[in-house]
This record gives structure tokens, sequence and C-alpha cells, in this order.
């Protein structure tokens, strides 16, 4: 069951000085953003895992604020402790990234209004490979449509397994989705996140000691017609 963990009712309560106490000391103020629009999530790491990830942008961009969502109870609070632990020995670092417990596939509308984000990750998601079960699956068009709204105009979803037939869902997904477009080799190869799907995340360095193979899509949400 879900109920016992705290969901926000929608975006707005989404507690920023708990999660992020360094950018909103003064319950709610962000002291550090000198715009009048207040600071809010711009990535989110769906089905975060140990937090590998998370840590290695949180270097990248200090100053973007980022969110892990995890389903697993133990998990989520080895992550919690993982940042406290590096926010302690590092003072001023690792004070942009959290995470929190939470369903992604029931919730994510509670945490992120539209166009909020610039990037989502979808990185080692459990396979579910029975076909009755390919709803479960954290990538599909009806789940689309949910990121779609969350992304902002030119943001990134970066999906990759090491399971063949997984990526090829993803990715077909992704290509019959009219408000996503293929990013191009060229993009992929000068953006520095790309790196770090395989060489930050737990499972991508998995993967990569067991001298595995691993499937990446990665799309850009571009805008419809009508919109
Ligand atoms: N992304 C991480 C990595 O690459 O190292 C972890 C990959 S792990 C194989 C998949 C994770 O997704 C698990 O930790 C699982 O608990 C989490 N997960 C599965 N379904 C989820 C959901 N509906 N909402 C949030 N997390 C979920």
């Amino acid at each position: 069951s879900d109920s016992h963990f705290p969901i926000p009712i929608c975006p707005a309560e989404f507690d920023y000085s708990h999660h992020y106490p360094y950018f909103f000391p003064s319950g709610g103020e962000d002291h550090k953003n000198g715009s009048a629009s207040p600071r809010k999530v711009r990535f989110a790491d769906i089905g975060c895992g140990f937090g590998g990830l998370l840590v290695s942008l949180s270097r990248l961009f200090p100053d973007t604020l980022m969110l892990g969502m995890e389903l697993r109870d133990k998990v989520t609070e080895y992550v919690k402790e993982r940042i406290l632990a590096l926010r302690a020995s590092n003072p001023g670092q690792y004070e942009n990234i959290s995470v929190v417990r939470t369903n992604s596939m029931k919730y994510l509308p509670n945490y992120f209004g539209k166009a909020q984000l610039s990037k989502m990750f979808f990185l080692f998601p459990d396979p579910h490979f029975k076909e009755k079960n390919h709803r479960r699956r954290v990538i599909s068009l009806q789940l689309l449509d949910e990121y779609a709204y969350a992304l902002e105009l030119g943001g990134i979803i970066y999906t990759m397994t090491d399971v063949e037939e997984l990526g090829d869902w993803m990715r077909s997904c992704l290509e019959d989705h009219p408000l996503f477009e293929a990013v191009s080799e060229e993009e992929l190869e000068a953006d520095p996140v790309v790196k770090l799907l395989t060489s930050a995340t737990e499972e991508g360095q998995k993967v990569a000691r067991n001298g595995g193979q691993t499937f990446r899509a990665i799309f850009r949400r571009i805008k419809f017609e009508e919109e």
C-alpha cells in the first residue's frame, strides 16, 4: 500500500525547505535565487536506486535542484543518509539533491507542474518481461503523456537499459509519441550527462563490470502543432 508515506497534494505543497534547506533556509523563501520566480526541481531521476546519478549530477550542476524518486523504503533511506553524509563532509555541496519515497507511476503529477522539468531519467528500470505486465513498465504511451506535461519544451528524457527487449520498447514508445523526437547523435556526443548514464549509476557500473551491452533512447520534448 502507498498509504504509509506522505505525498504532496500538489506541486505547490512539496516541502522545498525540508529537502533543500540550504536554498530555502527560511521556510520556503529561495535566498540563492535573484529572480522573482522561485527555484524549482528541474531534474527528476525516476527509480533512482542508490542515488549514484544524483550525486554525480549534483557536482555537474550545483545550482540545479534535482529529485530522486524511489519506491523501496530501505533504498530511499540509504539515499537520504548518503546525501546527508556528503553534505556534512563537504559544506555547501550536495545541497541541490534529494530523494522521496514514492510510486512515480501514480504520483508524478503531485510533485511536478506543467513544463517544470528540463531533464527526466529512467535508467535501468525493471523490465517486467511478461506481456500482461507491460502495463507496469515505467515507460508507456500513456505515461509519456504525463512526462510530456512535466517537461518543458526542449526538455530531455534519458532512458537506458541492459535488456534489449525493454530498450526496443522504450524507444518505440518514444518514437510513437507525437510530443517527442530523438536527440541527434552529435548532440548526444556533446552532452556531458550522457556519459554519466553508465558511469554514475550503480546499475550501469554493474553492466560495465560484467561486460554487458546497454541500449539507450534519448528524446526531446517538442511542441505539438496546436499547442
Ligand atoms: N536507476 C538506478 C540505477 O541505474 O542504478 C536504479 C535501477 S533499479 C534496477 C530500478 C529501481 O526503480 C529500483 O530501485 C526500484 O525500486 C525502482 N522503482 C521501480 N518502480 C518504481 C516506481 N513505480 N516508482 C519509483 N521507483 C520505482
